[in-house]
């Protein structure tokens, strides 16, 4: 987990407004080479962690918690994770995240101790820390206090199912592309207005999936059906 050590995170963890522990399964191996895993019953590839070390780091990790937290178990069989997944974890004051190796973790103590099976995405890496990492980076960041005002983005991707607009910075020119000349103008209901269209057309043609959840207005109506006229369609 020491990827999680440095900038926004690293700081909100100096700053007191997180911790994060990791917990070693193979350290609740009881043999002496701290072996976690053997071979599945009924054959086949690969090795399965055994439930004895998972249960015994768990019960070590939750002994003084007044309430046994969430137990997510990082999976590619999980509810996939999403923007409003971490908005709910984002509440908890504890988590505990459980990361398998190889075939995965014998089911009798997933079935004890798993409260939330997630994926990060419908593709498999061979451990779960990686898409634990994904995790606590992302729900941490919505943490109260975490961003400061220059990272905290008002309107954000995913919110409201709609993609941010493009972004631009100094220079106003580069290598011949101007920035728009709408953000420029310091008029800032168009700039409001023009942002809102430019998410729109863009989770339209990234996202036509998250596009349909999208409320329009009225204004994103017209502004939509305003195009679909320039194109005779
Ligand atoms: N045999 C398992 C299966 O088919 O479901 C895959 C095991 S995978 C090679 C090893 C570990 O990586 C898993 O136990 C899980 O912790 C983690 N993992 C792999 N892909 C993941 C994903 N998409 N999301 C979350 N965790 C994943």
């Amino acid at each position: 987990m020491n990827g999680l050590h440095t900038s926004i995170i690293g700081r909100a963890m100096e700053k007191g407004l997180l911790s994060i522990d990791a917990t070693d399964i193979r350290d609740f191996a009881e043999n002496k080479h701290n072996r976690v895993d053997d071979y599945p019953y009924g054959g086949g590839a690969g090795m399965v962690m055994q439930p004895g070390p998972v249960y015994r780091a768990f019960q070590a990790v939750t002994k003084d918690c007044e309430k046994k937290p969430r137990c997510i178990y990082l999976t590619p069989q999980g509810r996939v994770f999403d923007q409003r997944m971490a908005e709910e974890f984002a509440k908890e004051e504890e988590l505990i995240f459980l990361c398998g190796h190889y075939e995965g973790i014998d089911e009798r103590v997933l079935e004890m101790i798993v409260t939330d099976p997630v994926s990060i995405g419908d593709y498999v890496l061979t451990g779960g820390e990686l898409p634990a990492m994904v995790m606590i980076d992302t729900i941490s960041r919505l943490v109260p206090g975490v961003l400061n005002n220059e990272e905290s983005a008002g309107q954000e991707s995913h919110q409201g199912h709609l993609l941010e607009y493009p972004q631009y910075t100094r220079p106003d020119v580069f290598e011949g592309r101007e920035v728009p000349a709408v953000l420029l103008s310091g008029h800032h209901k168009n700039i409001e207005t023009w942002r809102r269209q430019q998410s729109l057309l863009r989770t339209r043609a990234m996202r036509p999936d998250m596009f349909e959840q999208v409320e329009l207005t009225k204004a994103d109506r017209k502004f939509l059906d305003s195009l679909t006229d320039e194109q005779g369609e």
